[in-house]
């Protein structure tokens, strides 16, 4: 099954995924993690998206589609879109994308996080400069301080979990995201995931949903 993991930035979108990666061999395709990947790397791709990224503005649509297209004319399957699409424009480009390549996108799964509880989640986020992993100041916290448990490399504060880039970030998704909701209620294949619980009930209930 393919399908769309959405929600605010915050929202558990990366930890769910991650989740479904390990337990059912599914393919995560996180639009946020291939521009810090690009970043990383300092191809053309990555410097386009890094003064977006670094005031918390959404990448424009073009260039998202674009490497989406990419991503999934190599005939990936069995995967998450997580983070994609984060705009109506790039919600319509999907559906004459998917069509095109005869893929089936049968669920789109919204996280539902009230907006108090998202900030506190951004900014205590911590990853691991390696492996990715990510931890949580209070709520899971790596045995030892600022070390990751599980390849021993260097815990960070992404630059965009910085409290000043937070807001746009939350903006943005108010503003383009949300509406999202609506566009896929109309295709009939929006479901709805209360977030604001601990990772395994929300896991079991999005299990439920993919099996
Ligand atoms: P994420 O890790 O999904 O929170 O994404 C981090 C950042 O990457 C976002 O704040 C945007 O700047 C950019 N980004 C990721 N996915 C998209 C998308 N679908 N459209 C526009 N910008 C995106």
């Amino acid at each position: 099954m393919n399908l769309i993991l959405f929600g605010a930035p915050g929202s558990g979108k990366g930890t769910q995924s991650d989740l479904l990666v390990k337990k059912l061999g599914m393919i995560q395709l996180s639009t946020g993690d291939l521009f810090r990947n690009a970043i990383k790397n300092k191809t053309k791709l990555g410097i386009e998206a890094q003064t977006y990224m670094d005031e918390g503005q959404l990448v424009p649509d073009s260039i998202v589609i674009n490497m989406v297209e990419e991503m999934l004319l190599t005939g990936v399957s069995n995967f998450i879109l997580d983070g994609f699409p984060r705009t109506l424009a790039q919600a319509e480009s999907l559906e004459e994308l998917v069509l095109r390549l005869k893929i089936n996108i049968s669920k789109a799964i919204f996280l539902d996080v009230p907006s108090e509880v998202l900030l506190g989640r951004l900014t205590g986020r911590r990853v691991c400069t390696k492996c990715g992993a990510v931890y949580h100041i209070e709520s899971k916290q790596s045995k030892v301080e600022d070390v990751c448990d599980s390849c021993g490399a260097e815990l960070i504060q992404r630059n965009d979990d910085k409290q000043g880039v937070i807001q746009a970030r939350l903006d943005a998704y108010q503003n383009f995201t949300s509406p999202l909701k609506e566009f896929y209620k109309k295709s009939g294949r929006y479901i709805e995931v209360n977030g604001n619980r601990n990772t395994e009930e929300v896991y079991q209930e999005i299990e439920k949903i993919v099996k």
